[in-house]
C-alpha cells in the first residue's frame, strides 16, 4: 500500500471507527473533525492526484459551516471517497481494526473530571449496548459528559395542581390520565389541525390542545398517564394550548409514581430516539450519587469562595436537580467560569511563550509602499491606511507579529497584506501568503502580478498542483533566500518547501487552517498576520489575540453598495432567475450556489450538476452558463473560473468552492439554493461574492419549506443585515464559535461561550484570575488537576497564538 495513505488510513481508524459505530451520530458533536482530517490531508500531496485529493478535500471544507444532519451527510460522504479511493489499494486494513486506547480502570478514591472523562458509560447498570449507542448519539459516551449534559429545560413540578383547582392565566404542572383522544382536520383551507385530549384526574377535567402536531398522535394514547406543563388559557373555560407534556409508566424505572417526574424540579433534557427522560433522569441521578462523594475540584476553593461560585459537586447537583428556580443559573456560572479560566490560562501561556521569542526588526523606508499606493487606480481607505501603520509598527520590533486582521467582505483586506509583505521584501526578507484553496492561491497571484510587476518583487506561485518547473524555481528562490514573495495553500507548509529567510507569513481566511499550521514555515518563529472575513465576535477576539494584537477593518471602499437580499421559497424561485437573466442582459454575471450534497439523494455533487443540466434547459438557456465544483481538474476549475471573470460566461453554477474571496466586481446577482442548509457565516461569506462592483447587488436565499426556527432566523438575519459582526453574534449564539479559533474542539463549554459574548463582568474577572493564579505558580505545581485539565483542553502550542 502507498505509504501516505496508510499512515492516513490509521489515523483515520479512530475517528472513522467512532462515526461508523454511531451511525454518523457522533458528526454533530464533533465540530473540528473536518479541519484535523484537512490537516492530514495534506501528507497526501504528491503521494495522490490533484484531482482525488480535492475530492477527499470537498466534504470536509463543506462541512465548516455544515449544521444538524448535513454534518453526518458530508462526513459519509468523505468515508465513501475515502473507502474507493483505498478500494484501489490492496491489503488495506479494515476500519475493525481501530486501535483504541487502553481502558481507564478506575482506581478507587477520589476521581477528577478529567478522569471521568475516561470512565465509559458503557456497560454500567441500565447501560447495555444497544443505550450506549444512543447516548453515544447524544455526543455521551463517559461519566463525565453525561454528568456534563446540560438538560435544555427545567419544569417546575414542585406543586402539582389537582384540575379542580387550576385557574386561568396561570402557570400549571398537572398530573392525569388521557380519558380521550382527537384528531381534528381543520374545517377551513388555513386554519389549522388540532389534537385534543381530555385530561382526567380524581378531582375533575381539562382539556389539552395541540395545533399542528400530527406527530404527536403517535406518541400520545388515550389510557396514558402524563405530566402536562403549561399556561392554563381562558378560551373554552380553561384549557392548556400546546402542553409540554411527558408520558409516565413509559420507562421500566418507574412504574407512574416517578419521584424525579414530579414533585419537584425536573431537568427536561434533549433526547434522541429511543432514550426516555425517565431513564437518563434515573441514570444521571444514580451516577450523581455515585461519583459526587468522590469527585476531586479542579478549582482551587478559595477562588470559588472568593465568587460565591458552588463547588463542583454542588454544582452538577444544581445543574440536574435543582432545588430552587435560581439554581441551575449559579450552576452554568460556576461552568462558564470555570471554562473561561481554562482558556485565559491556555492563552497565557502561549502569549507567555511567545513574548520569549525574537525576530529581525524590519525598518525599511517604505519605497515599494509609497510606489503601490501611487500606482493605484483609488485611494487607499482611512481604516486600510490605519491598519498598514499597525503593521509597520509590529514589523519595526523584535517582538514576533502575532496579529489577526478582521475585516468584513471586500473591505480590502489583500492590499493590506501586501503592503506588509513589500515592507518585508523591501527588508531584504521572504513574505508568504497562504490562502485556504487552489483557485484563490491563483486568484491572488493574478492580482498580485499585476501589481509587483511595475515594482520587480519577484511572486512564486506553490501549489499542490503547480507542474514542475515553476515550482522548481519557487522552491529555489526560496532556499536561496531570494526576497520576494511567495503565494501558494498549504504546499507552503509542506516538507520540501522553505523559506530561507522568512519576514512575515499572512495567512488568508484563517478558519479554513489548522491552528497548529499557521506559524510553521520549516519551524522558524517568524511575524504571523491572520486574516479572517468571518466576523469573530470581539470579546473572543480580544481574549485570543489582545486588545494591541487586534486590526479591524471597519470601512468598505466608497461606492459599495449593500446587497439587497431576498428570502424566497423554492416555489417562487423564479423570480431570482428572471432577475439574473435581466442583469446579464445589461452585461453583468450572477452566481448559482447549490450545496455539496442533498439530504434526500446523497449522490456526491449531484445537485450542482443537475443544476447545471435543468438550468441550461430550462431557465437560464439563454445564458452562458458554466460549472465549476471541488472534483473538477483544477485546470478546469481555473479555465471556468477565468472564463467567468474575463466576462465570457454570464453566470457560474457552483458548490461552495467559491465560497471564500473570489472577486468578479462584475457579478451582481447571487442565487444559492437549500439556502437553509448553510451557517450563516457560509452564506454571509458567499453574498459577499457580489456587490463588489458600482452596480447594486442581490442576493437570493432560495429555501425549501421545511425549516428549522434556526434557519428561519439565520435567513431573516441575513435579509436584515449586512453587517458581519451583527451576525456573527447570531451565529454564535446558534452554533458557538464553532470551529474559530478552534474554541470548541477544545471543549470549552457552551456556558463560557455564551459568556464570552454576554458576560463582559465575568470574561474579565476569569482574566484577573488567571492572572493571578499563574503569577503566584506559574506551572501550576500546586494546582495539579488544574494543569492536567488545561493540558488535555489545550495542548501545547495547539491554540490561539503562534506554537
Ligand atoms: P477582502 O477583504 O474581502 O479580501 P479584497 O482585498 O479582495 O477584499 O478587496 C475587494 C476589492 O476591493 C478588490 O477588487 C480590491 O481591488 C478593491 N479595493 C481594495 N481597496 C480598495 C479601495 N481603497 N478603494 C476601492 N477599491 C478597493
Ligand atoms: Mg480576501
Amino acid at each position: 500500500m502507498n505509504p501516505a495513505l496508510a499512515v492516513l488510513e490509521r489515523k483515520l481508524a479512530g475517528p472513522l471507527g467512532a462515526l461508523v459505530r454511531t451511525d454518523y451520530a457522533l458528526a454533530e458533536r464533533m465540530p473540528d473533525l473536518g479541519r484535523t482530517i484537512l490537516g492530514w490531508l495534506t501528507e497526501l500531496e504528491g503521494s495522490v492526484d490533484q484531482t482525488t485529493l480535492a475530492g477527499l478535500r470537498e466534504p470536509l471544507l463543506a462541512l465548516r459551516d455544515a449544521v444538524g444532519t448535513r454534518r453526518r451527510e458530508l462526513l459519509r460522504e468523505f468515508a465513501r471517497r475515502w473507502a474507493s479511493l483505498k478500494g484501489g489499494d490492496t491489503n488495506t486494513p479494515s476500519q475493525a481494526t481501530a486501535v483504541e486506547e487502553p481502558p481507564f480502570v478506575d482506581p478507587g478514591g477520589p476521581l477528577t473530571l478529567e478522569e471521568l472523562g475516561r470512565l465509559p458509560l458503557r456497560r454500567r447498570r441500565g447501560v447495555g449496548p444497544a443505550r450506549a449507542e444512543r447516548l453515544a448519539r447524544l455526543g455521551l459516551e463517559s461519566i463525565a459528559e453525561l454528568l456534563l449534559h446540560r438538560p435544555r429545560d427545567y419544569h417546575d413540578r414542585r406543586r402539582l395542581l389537582p384540575l379542580n383547582r387550576i385557574r386561568v392565566g396561570e402557570e400549571v404542572a398537572v398530573i392525569g390520565r388521557l380519558r380521550s383522544l382527537e384528531f381534528k382536520r381543520a374545517r377551513r383551507r388555513g386554519s389549522p389541525n388540532r389534537l385534543v385530549g381530555l385530561l382526567v384526574d380524581d378531582t375533575g377535567t381539562l382539556l389539552l390542545t395541540w395545533f399542528n402536531a400530527p406527530y404527536l398522535v403517535k406518541r400520545l394514547r388515550a389510557g396514558r398517564r402524563l405530566v402536562a406543563f403549561g399556561k392554563v388559557d381562558a378560551y373554552g373555560g380553561g384549557q392548556l394550548i400546546n402542553p409540554d407534556f411527558e408520558l409516565l409508566g413509559d420507562d421500566e424505572e418507574t412504574d407512574g409514581g416517578d419521584p424525579l417526574a414530579a414533585g419537584r424540579i425536573v431537568p427536561i433534557y434533549p433526547l434522541t430516539e429511543g432514550l426516555g427522560q425517565g431513564f437518563l433522569r434515573h441514570l444521571v441521578r444514580r451516577t450523581l450519587d455515585e461519583f459526587v462523594p468522590r469527585l476531586h475540584d479542579h478549582l482551587p476553593a478559595g477562588l470559588l469562595e472568593e465568587r460565591g461560585l458552588p463547588d463542583l459537586g454542588r454544582t452538577l447537583e444544581a445543574l440536574h436537580f435543582p432545588e430552587a428556580p435560581e439554581d441551575p443559573a449559579r450552576a452554568r456560572r460556576r461552568l462558564a467560569f470555570d471554562g473561561l479560566l481554562t482558556l485565559q490560562l491556555a492563552v497565557l501561556r502561549s502569549r507567555r511563550e511567545l513574548a520569549g521569542k525574537r525576530v529581525a526588526a524590519i525598518e525599511p523606508p517604505g519605497e515599494l509602499v509609497r510606489r503601490l499606493a501611487g500606482g493605484l487606480a483609488f485611494e487607499l481607505t482611512a481604516a486600510q491606511r490605519r491598519v498598514i501603520e499597525q503593521l509597520r509598527a509590529d514589523l519595526a520590533r523584535e517582538r514576533p507579529m502575532n496579529r489577526l486582521l478582521q475585516g468584513d467582505v471586500g473591505s480590502g483586506k489583500t492590499l493590506v497584506a501586501l503592503a506588509a509583505m513589500l515592507l518585508v521584501v523591501e527588508g531584504g526578507l521572504q513574505a508568504a501568503l497562504m490562502a485556504p484553496t487552489d483557485v484563490l492561491a491563483r486568484q491572488h497571484k493574478r492580482k498580485l502580478d499585476r501589481l509587483l510587476r511595475p515594482l520587480g518583487v519577484p511572486c512564486h506561485l506553490v501549489t499542490g498542483s503547480v507542474k514542475s518547473r515553476s515550482r522548481r524555481t519557487a522552491e529555489e528562490a526560496a532556499a536561496a533566500g531570494e526576497p520576494g514573495i511567495w503565494i501558494g495553500t498549504t504546499a507552503l507548509i509542506q516538507s520540501g518547501f522553505q523559506l530561507q529567510r522568512p519576514g512575515l507569513v499572512v495567512v488568508d481566511e484563517q478558519h479554513r487552517f489548522g491552528v497548529a499550521q499557521r506559524s510553521v514555515l520549516g519551524g522558524a518563529v517568524t511575524n504571523v498576520l491572520v486574516m479572517t472575513a468571518t466576523p469573530i465576535p470581539r470579546s473572543l477576539a480580544l481574549t485570543v489575540y489582545g486588545e494591541t494584537d487586534t486590526s479591524v477593518l471597519d470601512e468598505l471602499p466608497p461606492g459599495r453598495r449593500p446587497v439587497k437580499t431576498r428570502w424566497l421559497r423554492r416555489k417562487r424561485a423564479a423570480e431570482a432567475y428572471r432577475h439574473l437573466c435581466a442583469e446579464a442582459a445589461a452585461g453583468r454575471q450572477g452566481f448559482i450556489v447549490c450545496p455539496l450534497v442533498e439530504e434526500s439523494e446523497s449522490r456526491p455533487l449531484a445537485a450542482a450538476e443537475r443544476r447545471h443540466a435543468e438550468l441550461r434547459e430550462g431557465e437560464l438557456a439563454e445564458l452562458r452558463l458554466g460549472l465549476v465544483h471541488g472534483r473538477l481538474d483544477p485546470t478546469e476549475k481555473e479555465r471556468a473560473m477565468r472564463r467567468f471573470a474575463a466576462g465570457e460566461l454570464d453566470a457560474l453554477v457552483a458548490t461552495t468552492v467559491i465560497e471564500v474571496g473570489v472577486d468578479v466586481p462584475n457579478a451582481t446577482v447571487m442565487i444559492i439554493e437549500e439556502a437553509q442548509q448553510f451557517g450563516l457565516a457560509q452564506l454571509h461569506q458567499l453574498r459577499g461574492r457580489v456587490g463588489r462592483g458600482s452596480a447594486p447587488a442581490r442576493c437570493y436565499l432560495v429555501s425549501g419549506d421545511e425549516l428549522t426556527a434556526e434557519a428561519v432566523e439565520r435567513l431573516k438575519a441575513l435579509c436584515r443585515t449586512g453587517d458581519g459582526f451583527q451576525l456573527a453574534e447570531l451565529d454564535l449564539r446558534q452554533r458557538g464559535p464553532g470551529e474559530l479559533l478552534g474554541a470548541r474542539q477544545h471543549g470549552v463549554p457552551d456556558d463560557a461561550l455564551a459568556a464570552l459574548v454576554s458576560d463582559r463582568r465575568l470574561l474579565e474577572d476569569s482574566r484577573e484570575a488567571a492572572r493571578h493564579l499563574l503569577e503566584n505558580d506559574p506551572e501550576l505545581e500546586r494546582h495539579p488537576a488544574l494543569r492536567r485539565r488545561l493540558e488535555t483542553q489545550y495542548p501545547k502550542g495547539g491554540f490561539g497564538v503562534a506554537s
